[in-house]
């Protein structure tokens, strides 16, 4: 789905006829730098992505750069069959790095969380380390389509980023907020370790001038996106 300007939102079904719920993978083409795909859902979810890279006009061969919002299994899941397929090169925060690239245990992949969380087992299992490329660091400028800002985001986990489109006011947010039904949230609390921190990440994000908000969970916010952000930054302050 084309949101603004460069921006294009991949809504990913997950489970069965998507009744797990829709996974919204972001897109920003760019002509000259080619096309940078943001998370990239399960294992087993490759053929959804390449489906929906189609539909927005991209083949997978000729993607350029994989950035990763942060390490959960549900945004990096396809990363190891993309870039086979791409020879793209990946990007994510010096801070989750390790997590990717097999250094050190991913939280989803700890005993504690699969002692927690039984199903997680059979998805981790099926994870494949890649080597990340490129350390990002905050406020880092990608030199695609007049430039996208990294925003370090940490609380969600330790290295989280957004990224912000500036020439749309367009804010990528992983999962450093959530939504539903065009309402944004903050992040979800049962899956962020560290919630005080979580909503300083959001009291920043909302320094923003954004006209539009993707959420990795949730979907396109875009209806009073900045007064809704500065609403949410002040409930979790609260
Ligand atoms: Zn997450």
């Amino acid at each position: 789905m084309h949101l603004r300007d460069a921006v294009h939102v991949l809504p990913i079904r997950v489970g069965p006829d998507g009744q797990a719920g829709v996974f919204n993978l972001s897109l920003i083409t760019d002509a000259t730098e080619g096309a940078t795909l943001v998370d990239t859902g399960l294992p087993g979810q490759y053929d959804a992505i390449a489906g929906a890279l189609a539909e927005a006009g991209v083949s997978v061969e000729t993607l350029a750069r994989i950035v990763l919002t942060h390490h959960d299994i549900d945004h990096v899941g396809a990363l190891h069959d993309l870039v086979r397929a791409s020879r793209a090169r990946v990007l994510a925060h010096d801070v989750e790095a390790p997590y990717i690239n097999g250094a050190v245990t991913p939280r989803f992949a700890t005993p504690e969380a699969q002692e927690q969380h039984p199903q997680l087992r059979a998805v981790a299992a099926h994870f494949r380390p890649t080597p990340v490329d490129e350390l990002l660091e905050d406020n880092a400028l990608l030199p695609v389509v007049g430039g996208v800002r990294v925003v370090f985001s940490p609380g969600h986990t330790p290295g989280h980023i957004c990224l912000y489109h500036e020439r749309s006011r367009t804010l990528i947010a992983g999962d450093a907020l959530a939504a539903e039904d065009g309402r944004l949230r903050g992040p979800n609390p049962s899956a962020t370790p560290d919630m005080p921190l979580a909503a300083q990440s959001v009291r920043k994000l909302s320094a923003l001038d954004v006209q539009a908000i993707v959420c990795y969970h949730g979907g396109v916010v875009d209806d009073d996106a900045q007064g809704q952000l500065r609403r949410v930054a002040d409930e979790l302050a609260a």
